[in-house]
């Protein structure tokens, strides 16, 4: 790439801001990276986890090996954010379920992640004491994921932010209400030409705004719940059954932890007081020292998810136009592997210039 190139990212959630930063890397092209409130979509709410294997799905184990990839891919973007190796955490997740059908249910994750190879040990009270602290006492068994790992999302996203603005990228805190074919992108205050434009809007609705985008996304909401309790010793993230719901809490240490339910499919923002109500209780239930943990922040985002459940990353046809998104519960993980898969497809777009 010789030649000066420009290249558009619109949406500065994790997969645009990591987008960019691998772009910026390339020799010859110059980034401009708009959105209105940087890092404050889904991106947001997310609890950091980069839990490949405690996120194991019969119906989404293709996912799994991508999934994997991430934390390799993590070690070198962090690298590039001058961030030290301790920003990834390898805590593991320890699993466990409240009552015997729970326990049947962690049973059937156990087969399936055994299908897929992941590393998965059975773990418990006697054995394991330090993993079960502050674990309720009836609950004596368990699984532990040791490759799962989580970041503090609002740490990567200020520093992915201020080295973006050290690299020379052009951050417009702007909305973009446009862009055509020829990747000619308009906000209120301006339309500019860029070479290739990549549209990482999250669970954004593009039809009325940029060129036929072939994939669609649904917003499902999701909330994290911050908390700072006494319990100060470190841990692994802990997942759970409980009466058959889900629930993770990611232990920050100093007593932060960060609380969230996996899988809710609704796209209202509004919390309803019964869910969060069974969040928190199941959460106290199975981490008892949770009762007294005072309640810090209330968060919520709507992740971008696709029709299969699949992030996509397509070239919108006869377009220098390429949309990112479907990253659903996975997004903060597959960051810096969709950045890598992104800047080769904008190579080729310019290099057809
Ligand atoms: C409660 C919760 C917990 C989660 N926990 C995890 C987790 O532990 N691990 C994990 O891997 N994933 C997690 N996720 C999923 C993850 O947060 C998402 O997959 C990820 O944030 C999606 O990133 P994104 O950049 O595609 O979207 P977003 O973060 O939503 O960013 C999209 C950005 O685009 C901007 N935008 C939209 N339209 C325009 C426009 N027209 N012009 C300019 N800008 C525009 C928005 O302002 C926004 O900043 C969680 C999600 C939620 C809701």
């Amino acid at each position: 790439m010789a030649k000066e190139s420009k290249v558009a990212v619109v949406g500065g959630g994790i997969v645009g801001l990591v987008a960019a930063l691998h772009l910026c890397e390339e020799p010859g092209v110059v980034v401009t990276l708009y959105d209105p409130a940087p890092g404050l979509g889904a991106t947001h709410a997310a609890a950091g986890m980069l839990a490949p294997t405690a996120e194991l799905r019969p119906a989404e184990a293709a996912g799994y090996q991508l999934q994997l990839r991430a934390i390799p891919a993590w070690r070198e973007t962090l690298k590039l954010l001058a961030l030290p190796e301790s920003t990834l955490h390898e805590s593991g997740t320890l699993y466990v379920g409240w009552d015997a059908s729970d326990r049947r249910l962690l049973e059937q994750f156990e087969t399936v992640a055994k299908q897929h190879d992941a590393q998965v040990s059975r773990v418990d009270r006697v054995h394991d004491e330090e993993l079960f602290a502050g674990i309720h006492q009836n609950i004596v068994s368990g699984l532990f994921l040791p490759g799962d790992s989580w970041l503090d999302p609002d740490l990567v996203v200020e520093t992915l932010v201020s080295t973006l603005k050290g690299k020379g990228v052009d951050i417009r805190y702007e909305l973009v209400n446009s862009c055509s074919a020829e990747g000619v992108l308009t906000s209120d205050k301006s339309a500019s030409q860029y070479d290739a434009v990549l549209l990482a809007t999250g669970s954004a609705q593009l039809t009325d705004k940029f060129p036929a985008v072939v994939s669609a996304v649904r917003p499902v909401r999701g909330i994290t719940v911050h908390v700072d309790s006494h319990h100060h010793a470190p841990g692994p993230m802990v997942r759970a059954f409980v009466r058959g719901r889900d629930f993770y809490a990611v232990n920050r240490g100093e007593g932060k932890f960060v609380i969230g339910a996996s899988s809710e499919e609704r796209s209202e923002l509004g919390i309803e007081v019964g869910e969060l109500e069974r969040l928190l209780r199941d959460a106290a239930e199975v981490l008892p020292f949770l009762e007294t943990a005072v309640i810090g922040e209330l968060r919520r985002g709507l992740r971008p998810t696709s029709e299969s459940n699949d992030p996509f990353l397509e070239r919108v046809r006869d377009t220098k136009v390429i949309y990112s998104s479907g990253h659903s519960r996975h997004g903060v993980t597959l960051a810096p592997v969709t950045a890598s898969e992104t800047v080769e497809l904008v190579k080729d777009i310019i290099h057809e210039n």
